[in-house]
């Protein structure tokens, strides 16, 4: 068991983190269609959560994060998610070539495609695995 706060693992039997003090809370793992996280090892998803944070800013970030930690399920998950906010962002744009209707769909998806990437990022750096509104169902890189 790792603690929720800063990730050192906590012994067995101990009630708090032998680091910074955190209560060591036994998260509750409510099985849920669009929450993920109790998938996901605890270790590394506090080892890649700032990776995984990042790679929702731009796409270099993911190549960097595939090449240092190529085996991080963690962080495979978040890679899928930004890049189907990616695809989600350049099909609002494309809708944006039509007029009126398609400016409408191009401006509310674009604010939209803001609001989960901050969704994303946040998800990302309390070490959660939760699927994004809409978008979250798509699976572009799988991370099973
Ligand atoms: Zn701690």
């Amino acid at each position: 068991m790792f603690c929720q706060k800063c990730g050192t693992q906590i012994p067995e039997g101990d009630h708090y983190c032998p680091t910074c003090g955190e209560p060591a809370v036994i998260k509750a793992k409510t099985p849920s269609e669009s929450d993920h996280t109790a998938m996901f090892a605890a270790e590394d998803c506090a080892k890649t959560r700032l990776l995984a944070a990042l790679c929702y800013f731009n796409f270099i970030f993911i190549i960097i994060a595939l090449l240092l930690e190529p085996d991080s399920k963690f962080l495979r998950y978040h890679i899928n998610q930004s890049l189907v906010l990616t695809v989600f962002g350049v099909v609002c744009g494309l809708c944006a070539i039509v007029p009126i209707i398609g400016w409408i769909v191009g401006v509310v998806g674009s604010v939209a495609a803001l609001v989960f990437t901050i969704m994303g990022i946040v998800h990302a750096i309390n070490r959660e695995a939760k699927d994004l509104p809409i978008i979250g169902k798509y699976t572009i890189v799988n991370y099973d």
